[in-house]
């Protein structure tokens, strides 16, 4: 097998690998619930975003964010100024599944789709209008508002039943929905039109000195790397490709059939795909191990000290009524009170689950109602 070859298929592997292990988390979190095993959102960068003015004005992080999602957000921003999106490209489990499901749609349909042009313009500034109003409100509400309209937070909340993410973020389940049909048709559709993450990463990339350059005396006018593009950019006709749109996938690259037609390079100097694929890896992964070993990758709450107690407003969706009243230090019968929950309740119940034996209990409504103990 050529070397290109077995690089698009280690790409490939490593995408379906970030998949399944991030996939796993987010099924262990649903079984252990917040205080053992991350929420997806404090494994997703964007929470870290979501969380900087509340950092900087308060020096705490919203809820369900911790400082390992703040270290993970910090590392994607590093990348983007390095390898511009080639956390969308190599990295990104919501772009896998995008991945995926493209290249069964190029099987089913034995062609690649490609939106027209009027349209697809116009929608690709879409995701930076998801990004302006999703961090505005983040910061303005010092919260997760948009996780009932998250599609990657509806994935990962699917063990959960469907019917319980119907209910909980049915909006996020749509787009969830509509973002994988698009994708058999259109690729990486979410990436082109709705991520807010990737609006970020194409932005700051702009200053990254890496680009895919195409050295027009070698190249043979074949139009495969156009063709191959997921998001496609036009990169047959252009000297360098610099769009913000670049997922820096390598797939161009990789598919290129003229040697030194097609290459990377950061700044003058001219890198291997292997080498942009175990930098990135490097960069990424690295940073974390050396957090972890540093005992800063936190991505759940640090458990309570005795004599340590937590807030009505530190309660969690995934702590037994019991758990919380001790962790609250209220006494049962007053925490049952305090909460409004119905006496039918068994103790044992997860907070966010009370409604399940209480329907219209809204634990969030009643967290917020109560005041700072
Ligand atoms: S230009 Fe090349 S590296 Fe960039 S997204 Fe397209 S195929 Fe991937
Ligand atoms: S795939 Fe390579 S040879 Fe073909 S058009 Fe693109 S750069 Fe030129």
């Amino acid at each position: 097998m050529k070397k290109k070859t077995m690089l698009l298929y280690l790409r490939w592997g490593l995408l379906a690998l970030f998949f399944v292990l991030v996939s796993i988390a987010a099924y262990l979190h649903q079984v252990f619930g917040g205080g053992q095993s991350p929420s997806i959102h404090a494994l997703c960068p964007f929470g870290g975003l979501e969380s900087l003015y509340q950092l900087f004005t308060t020096g705490s992080y919203i809820s369900k964010i911790f400082l390992g999602t703040m270290i993970l957000f910090a590392i994607t921003i590093v990348l983007a100024l390095l390898f511009r999106r080639s956390f969308c490209g190599l990295i990104c489990p919501f772009g896998a599944i995008q991945g995926f499901f493209g290249k069964l749609g190029h099987k089913l349909f034995k062609r690649k789709s490609v939106m027209p042009v009027k349209l697809d313009k116009p929608l690709r500034y879409l995701k930076y209008v998801v990004l302006v109003i999703t961090i505005a409100y983040a910061w303005k509400t010092a919260g997760l508002w948009m996780a009932p309209y998250d599609p990657w937070s509806a994935y990962a909340h699917l063990p959960e039943g469907l019917a319980n993410v119907w209910a909980e973020s049915a909006i996020g389940l749509i787009i969830l929905v509509i973002t994988v049909l698009g994708s058999l048709v259109y690729d990486r559709f979410f990436c082109k039109y709705l991520c807010p993450m990737g609006a970020l990463y194409g932005i700051i990339g702009k200053l990254s000195p890496f680009k895919v350059v195409r050295n027009e005396n070698a190249c043979i006018d074949c139009g495969i790397c156009s063709k191959s593009c997921p998001v496609t950019i036009d990169v047959q006709h252009s000297f360098k490709v610099t769009s913000a749109e670049c997922l820096n996938c390598q797939i161009c690259v990789l598919k290129c059939p003229k040697e030194g037609a097609l290459e990377n390079k950061e700044g003058h100097k001219m890198i291997k795909p292997l080498t942009v694929l175990v930098l990135v890896m490097a960069v990424f992964f690295g940073s974390i191990f050396a957090a972890q070993a540093a005992g800063v990758y936190n991505l759940t709450p640090n458990p309570l000290k005795a004599g340590e107690s937590i807030t009505y407003q530190e309660v969690k969706g995934y702590m037994s009524i019991k758990e919380a009243a001790e962790s609250t230090k209220t006494e049962l019968k007053v925490f049952y009170e305090k909460f409004k929950i119905p006496e039918n309740v068994p103790a044992t119940t997860k907070m966010k689950e009370i409604s399940n034996v209480s329907p219209g209990y809204d634990f969030d409504s009643v967290k917020t109602s109560l005041e700072s103990k």
